[in-house]
């Protein structure tokens, strides 16, 4: 932790400020949520699992051309990042149907997509981040129409590579959520996280449907065993040399 006050304080991460105003630094908590944060837990060891796979994620996707906002590790839990200011809007993309989208669609949970969904919720925890359409995202101001059509072009750019990655890896990239930022320049960098928590990710080698998950959904769903699901992205994640 640290004494500095900090910048911002969300249900995962505490962004503190640095000596220098255009780098922040982001520490990764054991906390969990879901549903809203109507339940709250603590997966031990999460924050710094969390911060060591997204930080592997984010030098991979540098490496394939993607600008992120992170800079590098500071320590276990903790990485310094560009300070960006969040667009609003949290960016899904599905290949597999789970979750809200079986619910919403009556997709069966497993069905294979036919092409990369992306969808848009509008980060708002007090009205639940509803799904938003690009009118409504134009009516609330959210980006403008040319931001969107990046957002969803860098996202589909985002789904190809970690779907070869986590492949690599012997898992399924079955859906995952990202967030994006304008720099001071207005350039928009991937930003956030990249994890377990944001991510779905089933075991390729495994086909029981409880037994294969290696995500939040274990938490979600009281699976158990969530802490050494995390562990194995881990160890698979960081094995790949990036
Ligand atoms: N997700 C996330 N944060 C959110 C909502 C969703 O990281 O606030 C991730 C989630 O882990 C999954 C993907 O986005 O990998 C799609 O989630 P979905 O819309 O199915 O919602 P859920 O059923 O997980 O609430």
């Amino acid at each position: 932790m640290s004494d500095v006050t900090p910048l911002y304080e969300g249900k995962a991460k505490i962004i503190y400020p640095t000596d220098r105003p255009d780098i922040l630094r982001s520490y990764f908590k054991d906390d969990a949520t879901a549903f809203n944060a109507q339940k709250k837990g603590i997966i031990t060891g999460k924050g710094a699992m969390n911060c060591q796979i997204s930080a592997h994620l984010f030098k991979k996707l540098e490496a394939s051309g993607i600008s992120t906002h992170f800079i590098d590790l500071l320590s276990a839990n903790e990485m310094r990042v560009k300070a960006v200011a969040i667009v609003p809007l949290e960016v899904v993309v599905r290949n597999i149907a789970a979750g809200s989208l079986c619910q919403q669609t009556g997709l069966a949970l497993g069905t294979v997509l036919p092409f990369p969904l992306v969808d848009f919720y509008y980060k708002n925890d007090a009205l639940g981040d509803p799904l938003v359409t690009p009118d409504r995202i134009a009516l609330l101001k959210l980006a403008t129409a040319a931001q969107i059509d990046r957002l969803r072009e860098s996202a589909l750019r985002i789904n190809q590579i970690l779907t070869d990655f986590f492949q690599n890896c012997d898992m399924t990239l079955v859906d995952f959520k990202l967030e994006f930022g304008l720099d001071s320049n207005g350039q928009i960098l991937l930003a956030d996280e990249i994890s377990p928590d944001t991510c779905r990710l089933w075991d390729r080698s495994v086909a029981d449907p409880d037994r294969r998950v290696l995500d939040k959904d274990r938490f979600r769903q009281d699976l158990g065993n969530v802490e050494q699901a995390y562990a194995q992205v881990m160890e698979r994640v960081l094995s790949q040399v990036v």
